[in-house]
């Protein structure tokens, strides 16, 4: 094998993306929710480029509406999902919108009752305020639902750009 085709072979690194730690949150208040959590976790599983896939127990919580929270309405079950990726942050949040679709999201108002709700907690350390991707999730350090089954994972998490989770978690008044 000639000098050129063995450093080919094991010395030139092949130029694909490092892997990522995506932290995703996802909530169900409509249809069988814990199906539909476990179906949305194996669904992530399945993705490409992506492994790694570590999830929190989930807990329930009462469903907020625009104008606060609302014992009335149907509870949710949420729960925070870890996975390793090397899609790019846009490819990913396009194929949690599909995970959505195929578990029956419809969106009429704001905040309103769904099957399936995927958000981008976080993706790296990465910071990006464009239209169609904020990450970090501008209101995740306001959601107890989303901090706590966190934690659970990762005790010593942080929310880029914000600060330790656990701090944050901590400066939350009351219960989820
Ligand atoms: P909230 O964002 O307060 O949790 P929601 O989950 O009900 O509310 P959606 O209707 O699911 O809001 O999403 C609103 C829009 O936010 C979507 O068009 C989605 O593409 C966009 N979006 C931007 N950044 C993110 C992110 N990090 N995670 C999820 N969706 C995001
Ligand atoms: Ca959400
Ligand atoms: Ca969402």
């Amino acid at each position: 094998m000639s000098r050129r085709l063995a450093q080919g072979f094991s010395g030139g690194e092949p130029s694909v993306a490092a892997s990522v730690e995506a932290v995703i949150a996802l909530g169900s208040n409509l249809g069988d929710r814990v199906a539909i959590l476990r179906e949305a976790v194996a669904d992530l599983a399945r993705l490409p480029l992506t492994g790694h896939v570590r999830v929190a127990p989930a807990i329930e919580s009462v469903a907020v509406r625009v104008d606060g929270p609302d014992a009335a309405a149907p509870a949710y079950l949420n729960t925070v999902a870890l996975v390793a990726t090397r899609l790019a942050p846009s490819v990913l949040l396009s194929y949690l919108h599909a995970i959505e679709d195929r578990h029956g999201r419809e969106r009429r108002e704001r905040w309103g009752d769904r099957t399936l709700d995927l958000d981008l907690i976080a993706y790296g350390d990465l910071q990006s305020l464009s239209p169609r991707l904020v990450v970090p999730h501008p209101r995740a350090a306001e959601r107890a639902f989303v901090l706590d089954p966190w934690l659970a994972l990762d005790p010593d998490a942080e929310l880029p750009g914000v600060g330790r989770v656990a701090d944050l978690r901590a400066r939350l008044e009351g219960d989820r």
